[in-house]
């Protein structure tokens, strides 16, 4: 069975002004279409490599093909980020993830500001996230490409509760080189239920992304 593009789960323009339509519509189709398809063709190369959960082939990111690491990690982080967003402004932290983010960094405010930092410390192509450690902390990291924290090359490994896309595709149109307040401006269409889903899901051991 090949992997195949999901639909977006609202309409292109949904996202607006925060990102621009035209983004949306080059970003999934485009972009998130070619991994996908990348991602098939380099499979079909490997019957070993098929019929698995992404997140599985995944995790064992250090003996995969290049092809099926840098697509199959494009196919993945691509799906968790249509899921992670929502109209702008339709949500707020609260409940167990709005605690624990507060009892890590200080406040929600501070939060943001040192996962701003990181997406904008990240150098040329990668993702910022804040991610569940398998202790349970909560931690925000970075990855190169389209890397993520269920590889084990990852830096730090854990279930991913949020991600931002940090590629210049992500945000050219809008705000050219402007990565830093993109990645400000990013927080108004976070969709927060669906984060603390996550964070909910990541403690019964469970998948955020089922591809
Ligand atoms: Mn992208």
């Amino acid at each position: 069975m090949a992997y195949s593009l999901p639909p977006l789960p609202y309409d292109f323009a949904a996202l607006a002004p925060v990102i621009d339509e035209q983004t949306m519509k080059l970003h999934h189709d485009k972009h998130h279409q070619a991994y996908v398809d990348n991602l098939n063709k380099a499979i079909d190369a490997d019957s070993s490599l098929q019929g698995r959960e992404l997140a599985d082939l995944l995790a064992g990111a250090s003996n995969l093909p290049k092809m099926v690491r840098n697509n199959g990690g494009g196919h993945w982080n691509h799906t968790f980020f249509w899921e992670a967003m929502t109209r702008p402004g339709s949500s707020e932290p609260q409940g167990e993830l709005s605690d624990a983010i507060t009892s890590k960094f200080g406040s929600i405010a501070d939060f943001q500001d040192k996962f701003n930092a990181a997406g904008a410390g990240q150098f040329g192509s990668g993702w910022v996230w804040l991610v569940a450690t398998e202790g349970g902390g909560l931690e925000i990291t970075s990855t190169p490409n389209q890397d993520n924290p269920l590889m084990d090359v990852a830096d730090v490994r854990g279930t991913p509760i949020l991600g931002n896309d940090v590629w210049e595709h992500a945000y050219y149109l809008t705000y050219q080189n402007r990565r830093p307040e993109y990645l400000k401006a990013w927080w108004q269409v976070v969709d927060w239920n669906k984060a603390s889903e996550r964070l909910a899901a990541a403690g019964r051991q469970e998948a955020v992304v089922s591809l």
